[in-house]
């Protein structure tokens, strides 16, 4: 593959206005941005709306974007697929110029992207948001193949439709496995939400059928409010097993259908194995992930700190204690955007206060959440003391269906912000 790429050929290739010789003045700079999804795709519209006369890439293989948030719903047969699937129409009509490929490389001393089809994109500041790949073969016995057998279903799609099917399938009586990986992975509380849905979707449908969670760690996030409904709705449908407690899996076997801990072979109808995961592959291709397989990033710009004029932000990023989330991928598309405009101004952008709320289904009516508040001040993302916090506990119906509708409002909300 060639990085010598002649810069007027690729931008009337794509389509681009002419510009002014070949080093584009900054009012037309180019601003490249590989993914779009939550985090991606109010990233382009914001810089967009910001920089109207610059020219606004969006790569993205799919046409349409399947959105995780509430796909819990859709395993549980509460909600269906097209509910979760959203175009790119209003990003095109703003401007925003859509670039249908894969990127599969990144030259960062040329600033090009290099797409699936061969065209290399010229970029003067590239923003990537590819969320999260699977490390396929960090647990014994998972790879590609294997998840067509035991769905991750942890990026929506296939894999969720699998998995709800697989749940369908399941006879009255047999057993559910789901596997949790350490931290950190995407949606910290994803999957103590869609155990409480398949715990509801087994009470009411497979009465003597049980999910059986095994766990690696010790705790998780909501971990009293999950437990407290656990008790209240499931105690014959549900068990969690924490690392601590002949938790952690050591390996799978798709053929067998069993998975493994240290002291047992446990056979079940159904597993649902969520992997280990990393950043996305782009982000392995472009030198801005490091050992840990995530993407370490100046907490005010989220320019990557091993690659000048790459930023990263959402899923792929180290941003502890942010989670990684739609809510935060939205987040910080708008202030990278916001970042990239200064700095092309020659400004330096301030330290803010960044939140985050995430809300989980208990079941499919009731709703918990829990608030962060967060700083990028002194180089680092910290918690802001005293600040955010969760849902009460022995709260009342009514108060756990609020939150259920707030979850709806959300969705609405941010699925309009980035694809309107
Ligand atoms: P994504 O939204 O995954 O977008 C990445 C995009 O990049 C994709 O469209 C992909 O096609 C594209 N891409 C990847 N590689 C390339 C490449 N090489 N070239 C071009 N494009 C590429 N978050 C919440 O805030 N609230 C919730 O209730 C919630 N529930 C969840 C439930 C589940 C079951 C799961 C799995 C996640 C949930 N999340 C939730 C988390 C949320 O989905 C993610 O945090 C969010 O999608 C991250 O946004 P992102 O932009 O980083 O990545």
């Amino acid at each position: 593959m060639s990085w010598q790429i002649n810069r007027r050929a690729l931008l009337s290739t794509l389509g681009l206005v002419p510009l002014m010789g070949l080093t584009p003045v900054r009012t037309q700079a180019q601003v490249v941005i590989v993914g779009g999804g939550f985090g991606g795709a109010i990233a382009a519209r914001q810089l967009k709306r910001l920089m109207p006369e610059a020219e606004i890439i969006l790569v993205e293989p799919n046409r349409t974007y399947t959105a995780c948030p509430f796909s819990n719903l859709v395993v549980a047969g509460r909600r269906d697929m097209t509910a979760q699937t959203f175009s790119y129409e209003t990003l095109d009509k703003e401007g925003v110029m859509l670039v249908h490929e894969r990127a599969v490389d990144v030259n960062p001393d040329a600033q090009t992207v290099m797409l699936s089809d061969g065209i290399a994109i010229p970029y003067d500041r590239l923003i990537l948001s590819p969320g999260v790949d699977m490390r396929w073969g960090a647990l014994e016995g998972y790879d590609q193949a294997a998840a067509e057998r035991l769905p991750h279903a942890w990026k929506a799609g296939a894999q969720t439709v699998l998995l709800r099917d697989q749940l369908n399938a399941l006879e009255d009586g047999e057993l559910v496995v789901m596997t949790v990986p350490p931290a950190p992975y995407r949606c910290p509380p994803g999957p103590y939400e869609r155990a409480s849905l398949i715990a509801h979707y087994l009470k009411t449908q497979k009465p003597r059928s049980k999910l059986l969670i095994l766990d690696g760690k010790d705790s998780f996030s909501k971990m009293p409010l999950f437990q407290e409904a656990w008790a209240e709705h499931y105690p014959d449908h549900l068990e969690w097993r924490s690392a601590s407690n002949d938790g952690r899996v050591s390996r799978v076997d798709a053929p067998a259908m069993t998975v493994s801990t240290d002291f047992e072979d446990i056979q079940a109808a159904v597993i649902n194995v969520i992997p280990p995961q990393k950043a996305g592959a782009i982000a392995d291709a472009a030198g801005v992930s490091d050992a840990t397989g995530w993407c370490p990033i100046d907490p005010l710009t989220f320019e990557s700190r091993l690659q000048p004029n790459i930023h990263v932000i959402g899923d792929a990023t180290i941003a502890a204690p942010m989670p990684k989330s739609a809510f935060s991928a939205n987040l910080q598309g708008k202030l990278c955007a916001m970042a990239i405009v200064q700095m092309l101004a020659d400004q330096t952008p301030e330290p803010t206060v960044l939140a985050n709320t995430c809300y989980s289904y208990t079941t499919p009516e009731e709703a918990v959440s829990i608030v962060g508040v967060y700083s990028n001040r002194n180089d680092q993302f910290s918690n802001v003391d005293g600040a955010g916090g969760l849902s009460p506990l022995a709260a009342p119906l009514s108060v756990r269906q609020a939150e259920a509708r707030q979850a709806e409002s959300w969705f609405k909300a941010v699925t309009a912000e980035a694809f309107g």
